[in-house]
Formats: C-alpha cells, sequence, structure tokens
C-alpha cells in the first residue's frame, strides 16, 4: 500500500505575482513532488523549454487531444488553449507522489468538479497592483502590449481569490514559502489522506 494518498496542488494567480518562482522552489525542495506539464497552443518565451514549461502544441493538435478526451481539464487564455494531460496526472498520484499544477481558475474550477478530494487550491496575490506591473516589466519577456494586457486581466483573476482553500500575498518570498511548506506538511497529515493509519492502529490496539 502506498504510505500516503498524492495531493493535487493547485497554485493560481495573475501573471506576475511570483507563483513560477514559488513553483520551482517547492519542487527543489520535495523529491515526491512534480510538476504537471500543460499542452499550449500559445508560442514559447525566450528561456523556455519545450517539454520542461510546456509541451508546445498546434490549435489542430490541441483540439484532436480534446476530442480524445486527453485532458483533465483545459482553458482559453490569452486566445490559447491550456490544458492539462491526464494520463501524467493519474501516474503521479498512483505513485504516492504529489503535482502540481500552475493553471488559472478556470482549470481550478474544473478540477473541483473532478477530483475536490485530492485538490488543495492556493491563490498568490501580488502586495500591489504597482508591484505587479513591476515585476511583469522586469522579467523582460512580453511586450508592452502583452503587459498591458496581463494587467488588465489581472483584475478578472483575482476576483477567483475567494474559490481558494488558502490565500498568500507574496510580498516576502522567504515568508510565502514558508507558509506554503506549512500547507503543504498539514494537508499531507490530513487522517484521509495516510493511507496505512488503518491497519497501523488495528495493529497499535492489539499490541503489536
Ligand atoms: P502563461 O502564458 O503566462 O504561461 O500562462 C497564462 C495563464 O494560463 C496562467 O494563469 C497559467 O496559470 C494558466 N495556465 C497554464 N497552463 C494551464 C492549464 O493547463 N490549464 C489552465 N486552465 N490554465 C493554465
Amino acid at each position: 500500500m502506498s504510505k500516503r494518498r498524492g495531493l493535487m496542488i493547485v497554485l493560481s494567480s495573475p501573471s506576475g505575482a511570483g507563483k513560477t518562482t514559488l513553483t520551482r522552489k517547492l519542487l527543489a525542495e520535495h523529491d515526491d513532488m512534480q510538476m504537471s506539464i500543460s499542452a499550449t497552443t500559445r508560442k514559447p518565451r525566450t528561456g523556455e523549454t519545450p517539454g520542461k514549461d510546456y509541451n508546445f502544441i498546434s490549435t489542430g493538435e490541441f483540439e484532436s487531444l480534446l476530442a480524445d478526451n486527453a485532458f483533465l481539464e483545459y482553458a482559453k487564455v490569452f486566445d490559447n488553449y491550456y490544458g492539462t494531460p491526464a494520463a501524467p496526472v493519474q501516474d503521479a498520484l498512483d505513485q504516492g507522489k504529489d503535482i502540481i499544477f500552475d493553471i488559472d481558475w478556470q482549470g481550478a474550477q474544473q478540477l473541483t468538479q473532478a477530483a475536490a478530494d485530492d485538490l488543495v487550491k492556493i491563490f498568490i496575490l501580488p502586495p500591489s497592483k504597482v508591484e505587479l506591473e513591476r515585476r511583469l516589466k522586469s522579467r523582460a519577456q512580453d511586450s508592452d502590449e502583452t503587459i498591458a494586457k496581463r494587467m488588465s486581466k489581472s483584475e478578472s483573476e483575482i476576483s477567483h481569490w475567494a474559490e481558494y482553500d488558502y490565500v498568500i500575498v507574496n510580498d516576502d518570498l522567504g515568508q510565502s514559502m514558508d507558509l506554503i511548506r506549512a500547507i503543504v506538511a498539514a494537508e499531507r497529515a490530513k487522517r484521509k489522506r495516510q493511507l496505512w493509519l488503518g491497519p497501523f492502529v488495528n495493529n497499535l490496539v492489539q499490541g503489536r
């Protein structure tokens, strides 16, 4: 029996709130966690690696995967499709691994329908609008037009904050990481996720 049931950890935020940095740090600290690699029809940004950041595919390929029910959830964001392939998620959970999803509120809502028991939903907020814009500009990956588009989209993304279990205002990276570590530890310790507890308690009362 697997020692515990894997968690599905959803991290959502407006672009530029620091989610990618937090996700990378979390993965680096936990061998038993893996990232869900989404498929997208958007073009790779400078510095992005196909197969690591995303699987970059054409709209035709996306639609054919969609028709095959290959996605656990999907959404259209900024005129492009984004979707979570179902098979790797199942594999990770079967192995007792946690899986992290960097998906938007639309994906979080769909996963809530599909797998509420395994889900832990965390929303990351920037400390202010000014800081959000500064972070978007400083990463120098997007054109001014794209940055303006992301800023105007951030308001509608933020409006979904109350659909999440946990909300972190990412002002200080160290403090945000401490909070995420605490959330993961507490969620892992939940009784329903400790599959070994039943047999353990049986042995305990029988003095074995
Ligand atoms: P970006 O283009 O900046 O990488 O991502 C844009 C938005 O799409 C982000 O809010 C990100 O969380 C979301 N996103 C990325 N992959 C997926 C996915 O597979 N499903 C959904 N629903 N959203 C995704």
